[in-house]
């Protein structure tokens, strides 16, 4: 065996052993696998088809007869992860840059191997595209990978409030509404974290990790509740603020339950039930406002 046999040996185990490990985030459903689909609105079959996906590119890359379909297979998937990674995510936070560094590594040595396979893939794509230059047809296809990520990135700012005749950004009147009308317009899930006090997994909320500039509204009635130059990075899994927009916009109240004393933070137009607030949040206030993704609404800047 010579070295550059073993320089492709190294990189296929090396490709092939981490992206397993990503897949196995994603068939366990692993906490920021789970955020991030949620936050592209794909899960949980874009997490699923993904981890299906890494599963053959990493059988393929394996096999030296077709690690060169392999390695373009896992170059398209890890692109498409870095792209989420380095503009949704943000690569900061701890267990992020694990995922994020894992991302990079088998982008790298898939690049290599592509490298290392450059002929038998110019043949492969001339016998695909007959006739036709077969850099244009690696062209075409890096182009459409590239345009179905960016088309699944634009679901993140994409807001769905035409079923919810409650929602309004212009009325500040206070709302009174029967439960049976908050039913007939919400989504089930804001139903019950609004209306019954519910409240969702940690880290597997759209805002958690969310870091845009712009305001975050009451997803029931449209209240602007805070801005983005309130909201702090916590560890708790909820989007965490220090301060509400206006001492208006949120309402408070005493909240025993689960033997607890916590206080409850309230939308100040339709009461709709937010989430808590604590005290252990940074300066100015001090204050930690422990609010559900799924009751707001995010307006970019
Ligand atoms: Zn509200």
């Amino acid at each position: 065996m010579n070295i550059k046999n073993l320089v492709i040996w190294a990189l296929r185990l090396v490709a092939a052993i981490i992206m397993i490990q990503t897949l196995y985030f994603k068939f366990t459903a692993h906490p920021q696998s789970v955020a991030l689909f949620t936050q592209i609105g794909l899960e949980p079959y874009g997490r699923i088809g993904i981890g299906v996906m890494e599963l053959i590119a990493s059988i393929l890359i394996l096999i030296p007869r077709t690690t060169s379909i392999g390695a373009l297979l896992s170059t398209g998937l890890m692109s498409g992860a870095l792209m989420f990674h380095l503009t949704s995510l943000g690569i900061e936070v701890d267990g992020d840059s694990v995922l994020f560094i894992y991302a990079l590594t088998v982008f790298v040595a898939s690049l290599i191997l592509i490298l290392f396979y450059f002929k038998q893939i110019l043949t492969m794509a001339q016998l695909l595209f007959k006739g036709k230059n077969p850099f244009s047809a690696l062209m075409l296809i890096m182009a459409l990978s590239l345009a179905s990520c960016s088309n699944a990135q634009n679901k993140t700012t994409m807001t769905n409030n035409s079923k919810n005749k409650l929602y309004s950004t212009t009325d500040t009147t206070p709302l009174k509404v029967s439960n049976d009308e908050w039913k007939k317009n919400l989504d089930p899930e804001v139903y019950n974290i609004a209306r019954e006090k519910g409240t969702e997994r940690a880290f597997t909320g759209q805002y958690w990790n969310h870091k845009e500039l712009g305001t975050y509204r009451c997803k029931a009635c449209g209240n602007p509740l805070f801005k983005s130059d309130g909201k702090f990075e916590s560890s708790c899994g909820w989007p965490s603020f220090f301060e509400p927009i206006s001492p208006t916009s949120v309402k408070y109240a005493e909240d025993k339950t689960y033997g607890m004393e916590r206080v409850e933070v309230m939308c100040g137009r339709c009461d709709a039930h937010l989430g808590h607030i604590f005290d252990d949040g940074p300066p100015p206030t001090y204050k930690r406002y422990c609010i559900n993704s799924v009751i707001i609404d995010f307006e970019k800047k």
